[in-house]
């Protein structure tokens, strides 16, 4: 009989994002990084694919097969089906070992502004996906963690986190958010507006993957000293038919201008509101950006220009959260201040 390997728990740190999910076992690093996107068909609700093969489907589904991003909207706009991605992706950590093993501890970021009925969401999900233990620690500063700022000293860091739906702006210090903004403004918002820009410019019909695609590659929030072009195909709205246009950075940058504007003030209004003695810390060290959205070309430049501080882009933006995730579980008690506590716990 073959002998069983008892396989202690890989106590693991989830970044659920809107557009995309990680997961980091201890003692092994990041296992999982697929988008947060699940197939369902919507007549009988089976669930036909979930994270890359899903998001393949955008756009190109059958009718009956819904591409449904649960958590567009930066929380869990549709329980049941985020419940059924993260028993996925945390069983699939589990799945090539024939042996048993212990119900993992798990430690998951959430945005700042959720409510204690979303926090329970998360926290039931991650239960049900076989989580013996769940610690929620806050978005910004799992990834202030992620980019190792001094969180837990009395020194102020500026985080600026933009997703695909969601934007966090925070201060912490302490070991605490001291001053916080969420907004639904984010990647998936630029996405749109080079969407748009398309129609309305070029009559051009465009799908998310090809937006998302020319944002990436020419898109810019400041001029460019050499601007760049790239041919798009879509369908022109008027006759129909296939189409060919020409876009340019600058075109691209008008069509962002609303979107990065938006982005801006947030984090004047936060700087604003940030304690004087906090702002000196910032001056210092600088506002630092995450997240997949502070990767847009000149985005780091524009923000320093206008607000008059130094400003950095993370070294890895898409994995500031996750890492934070993970280092919090290597060392739960010396982090047990950034945990989020819930009431009637
Ligand atoms: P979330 O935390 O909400 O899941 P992410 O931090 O994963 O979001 O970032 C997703 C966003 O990052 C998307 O809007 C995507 O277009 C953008 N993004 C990813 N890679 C790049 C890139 N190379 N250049 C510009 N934007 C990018
Ligand atoms: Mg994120």
């Amino acid at each position: 009989m073959p002998k069983l390997r008892r396989l202690w728990a890989h106590d693991i740190g989830i970044d659920l994002g809107t557009a995309n999910t990680l997961v980091y076992a201890r003692g092994t690093g990041i296992v999982v990084d697929e988008p947060s996107v699940v197939a369902i068909n919507q007549q009988n609700r089976d669930i036909i694919a979930i994270g890359t093969r899903a998001k393949e489907m955008i756009g190109k589904t059958p009718e009956e097969i819904l591409a449904a991003r649960p958590l567009v909207d930066g929380v869990v706009s549709d329980f049941e089906v985020t419940e059924q991605m993260l028993q996925y992706f945390i069983g699939r950590i589990h799945r090539q070992h024939t042996v048993i093993w212990q119900r993992p501890r798990v430690v998951i970021g959430i945005p700042s502004d959720v409510t204690e009925v979303e926090k329970r969401a998360v926290e039931n999900a991650c239960a049900t996906a076989g989580a013996r233990e769940t610690y929620l620690v806050e978005e910004p500063m799992a990834a202030a963690v992620g980019c190792r700022l001094p969180v837990t000293s009395s020194t102020g860091s500026m985080l600026v986190d933009i997703g695909g739906g969601t934007t966090e702006v925070a201060v912490v210090s302490l070991g605490g958010v001291v001053v916080s903004r969420s907004l639904r403004t984010a990647g998936d918002e630029l996405i749109e507006s080079v969407m748009g820009h398309m129609r309305d410019e070029f009559t051009l019909s465009i799908g998310e993957a090809t937006a998302e695609k020319i944002k990436n590659t020419v898109g810019t929030a400041m001029p460019m000293s050499q601007p760049k072009t790239m041919p798009v195909r879509g369908r022109d709205i008027m006759t129909g038919m296939p189409k060919e246009a020409s876009v340019s950075s600058d075109q691209i940058r008008m069509a962002l201008h609303k979107t990065v504007r938006t982005l801006v003030e947030s984090i004047k209004l936060t700087l604003e509101e940030t304690p004087p003695e906090l702002i000196n810390d910032i001056m210092e060290q600088g506002i630092v950006l995450t997240g997949g959205g502070s990767i847009l070309r000149n985005l780091d430049s524009l923000i320093a220009q206008e607000t008059k501080m130094p400003v950095t882009v993370a070294e890895d933006p898409l994995y500031s959260v996750v890492t934070g995730t993970g280092l919090i579980l290597e060392d739960l008690s010396a982090y047990k201040s950034v945990l989020v506590s819930m009431e009637g716990m």
